[in-house]
């Protein structure tokens, strides 16, 4: 497992089914820990129990199984708050507290920020923890890639982007899935001749060839090159030669050229 610590904040990164991450949330002055994602509870069960942490929090980004199926599992063994989407309480079970846009959570005295951010799903949210500089963002935003738009419409996923986009650009993203590898081979297609990209994705290489993850990424980073936060600049526009299409309209064909890539 991978620590970063975050004043004071401890995160903790577990891989989980095949490319998730779930993540722990740790405050040891407090004893508070939150696990962000727990698609499944064994994984997550090994490090509080070898930690000898107990369990306060559960947080949830979206309904979708990768992301909840731990749920139960944690809950029936410890007394932990789950906080999620209000937006999705028909598919969310035992949701302690249903958040909306706007929110802002207690979590252990730690404040996040609720940015509801739909698209992948008609209900996603992202939660901002400002003073820990740390973006729990599920499948909205990948390092070098966003999630797939399964319920949402492509405008709504490229507004989503854009709240992300504008938070501070030293934000440590925490997203859903170890998908950096891939997404950096689609970059690369569409955007071959950027030199900060084509340097991120040897050190991803490099990373991946040793086991270890490329999360969190730095917003800052994701600025020049992720394709999908730069439907509106117009040196990419212009590559893909679509130059007075509208930014949603540009979001839409790369994302559909990633869907069939
Ligand atoms: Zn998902
Ligand atoms: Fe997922």
């Amino acid at each position: 497992y991978w620590s970063f610590i975050m004043d004071p904040f401890q995160v903790t990164l577990v891989p989980a089914l095949s490319d998730n991450y779930v993540y722990i949330a740790r405050d040891e002055n407090t004893q508070t820990t939150m696990v962000v994602d727990p698609g499944e509870a064994g994984p997550v069960l090994k490090v509080l129990d070898e930690r000898g942490w107990n369990l306060t929090h559960i947080l949830n980004t979206h309904h979708h199984g990768d992301h909840i199926g731990g749920n139960e599992a944690l809950i029936s063994r410890f007394n932990a708050k789950l906080i999620g989407p209000k937006s999705e309480h028909a598919r969310i079970n035992g949701m302690d507290e249903q958040v909306v846009d706007g929110d802002v959570i207690d979590v252990g005295g730690h404040k996040g920020q609720v940015i509801e951010t739909p698209g992948h799903t008609r209900g996603h949210i992202a939660i901002w923890f400002a003073e820990s500089d740390a973006l729990f963002c599920g499948d909205t935003l990948f390092a070098l890639g966003c999630g797939r738009v399964f319920e949402g419409t492509m405008a709504q996923m490229w507004n989503s982007l854009l709240r992300l986009r504008s938070l501070n650009s030293t934000a440590k993203i925490y997203c859903g899935h170890e998908y950096t590898i891939s997404n950096a081979k689609f970059a690369m297609s569409i955007d071959p001749n950027n030199t900060k990209l084509q340097d991120r994705v040897k050190e991803f290489e490099e990373l991946r060839s040793k086991n270890q993850p490329t999360i969190p990424s730095v917003l800052i980073d994701e600025l020049d090159t992720n394709p999908f936060l730069r439907a509106d600049d117009p040196i990419l526009v212009g590559e893909l030669g679509l130059t007075g299409a509208t930014p949603e309209d540009v979001f839409a064909v790369i994302r559909e050229r990633k869907d069939n890539f």
